[in-house]
């Protein structure tokens, strides 16, 4: 029997803080996944991240995405699924290009804009969802509930859309969700249902909370789908180790430029380099909500609150919720309200970490510039991230093979691409066709009464 690797909790050694029992067990990814969260409320960790030699990356040089989603999938799950299921389920997940678009000498924009939401997201959202589907117990459905104010929603939606053994209820808010977006929840279909509540984000968020936690819906295995899931980690990894395979030369590292919220997609790239590739630096550029650069800067850490609305809204985050798993990373540990039990090892973070925070002015600079310059057209998430990499090129001096992160479409900014550069970006074929798409919400208030009867009736228990 292989030994499989289990998964810790980051507040397990949370013993003197009120309100918290440590969570001391170790999980395996099943459990983990399952789970979502530990019931202490930290974040599930691997204890070991598995290494590989050079060569293995080396290998994937000229070779599909596919197959270095395989070799990181394996790494981590070996023992915990068969194999041939699990290429089975990259295969499905990944059925879209993953652009490497040049800018100047070795600079790169890596497009993560591809899939059915145009969203990175996509990424770990379909792994995630085929993991569920293949993990759950044989025979027994998985029903996901999620509360969305839009863009996440979406992609978990269209993720789990056709996926086996699962049903997905997603709640959003009437009247705060864009004509867009209402359109595109409404009309997943399938095993994807969209209900719109009469009330706030808040609202829903209450909803699905006490629905997890009514034991009149203990039968209907609910699952939640968050994005602290350690199963939307594992995919974020897949895609540094492939852009790297595909441009390095004689295995020299690379710079990667990150632009960050919750900080999800720059711990794959930690773990990817923790795993062997090499990676020169990891940048985490922000918008303004700078926390984290002034805590790498300083060794203080104050998290932004209320946090700042900027134009990169999907990174407008005040406490990333994946910040516990870095500061585990690195010795420390950091809990969900932003206090700090245990301080990291700055000058290792600092080697391995650049952060700056961009403003809007200086994103929206960017996107003008390099549109300018070299018709490369980014959006406001991805512009961060390339103006990140420049002040680090400027301070640090010219790194030879250098990757920056687009993690949106620029079609997804309309307003902002047409006010800046004149033009109107056209939209990837998938977010085309849903203009074309019909079907209906299901309508109820903000009451949970309500919600416990409508899922009562039409939640499935088995297949
Ligand atoms: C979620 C998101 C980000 C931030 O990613 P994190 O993993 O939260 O750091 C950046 N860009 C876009 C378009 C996003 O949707």
């Amino acid at each position: 029997m292989t030994e499989t690797i289990k998964y810790y909790s980051t507040n397990r050694h949370l013993d003197q803080v009120s309100g918290i029992i440590p969570f001391r067990e170790m999980v395996s990814f099943r459990e983990a996944l399952m789970m979502g969260q530990a019931p202490d409320g930290g974040l599930f960790m691997p204890e070991i991240i598995p290494a590989l030699p050079i060569e293995a990356f080396k290998a994937l040089k000229g070779m599909p995405y596919t197959e270095a989603a395989t070799l990181v999938a394996q790494a981590f799950l070996t023992g915990e699924i068969d194999g041939q299921m699990l290429r089975r389920i990259i295969d499905d997940a990944y059925n879209y290009d993953v652009p490497l678009e040049n800018v100047f000498a070795r600079k790169y924009i890596m497009r993560l804009d591809q899939g059915p939401t145009a969203s990175f997201k996509d990424f770990a959202a379909r792994l995630m969802a085929r993991l569920m589907s293949a993990l759950r117990d044989p025979g027994r459905r998985l029903n996901v509930l999620v509360a969305t104010s839009g863009d996440t929603g979406s992609a978990v939606g269209e993720a789990f859309k056709g996926v086996t053994g699962i049903d997905v209820t997603i709640l959003y808010p009437r009247g705060e969700v864009s004509g867009r977006q209402k359109k595109q929840l409404d009309t997943i279909g399938r095993n994807v249902r969209a209900v719109s509540v009469d009330g706030k984000f808040d609202d829903c968020q209450d909803l699905v909370k006490q629905a997890f936690s009514d034991p009149e819906l203990g039968s209907f295995n609910l699952t939640s789908a968050n994005s602290i899931n350690f199963g939307r980690i594992l995919p974020q990894i897949v895609y540094y180790v492939w852009a790297w395979a595909q441009l390095s030369r004689d295995g020299d590292p690379a710079v990667f430029s990150v632009p960050s919220g919750n900080f999800g997609d720059a711990l794959g790239c930690e773990y990817a380099r923790r795993m062997g590739l090499p990676v020169e630096k990891l940048i985490m550029p922000t918008n303004e909500n700078d926390e984290f650069p002034r805590f790498l800067e300083t060794g203080i850490y104050e998290k932004v609150s209320p946090s700042q609305a900027c134009l990169s809204n999907a990174m407008n985050v005040g406490h990333p919720s994946n910040l516990a798993r870095f500061f585990d990373l690195y010795g420390g540990t950091v809990d969900r309200t932003g206090i700090v039990h245990r301080q990291p090892d700055l000058d290792e973070m600092r080697k391995n970490i650049y952060s700056v925070s961009i403003s809007d002015r200086e994103t929206k600079k960017t996107i003008k510039r390099i549109y300018d310059q070299y018709r490369v057209l980014l959006e406001p998430h991805g512009a961060v991230g390339w103006r990140g990499l420049e002040v680090y090129l400027d301070l640090y001096g010219d790194k030879s093979l250098c990757i920056s992160l687009e993690t949106a479409h620029p079609a997804k900014f309309p307003d902002e691409i047409r006010e800046l550069l004149g033009i109107d970006p056209d939209l990837p074929q998938g977010m085309k066709d849903i203009d074309e798409r019909s079907g209906a919400p299901v309508f109820l208030s903000a009451d949970y009464g309500e919600l416990r009867k409508y899922l009562q009736e039409c939640l499935r228990i088995t297949d």
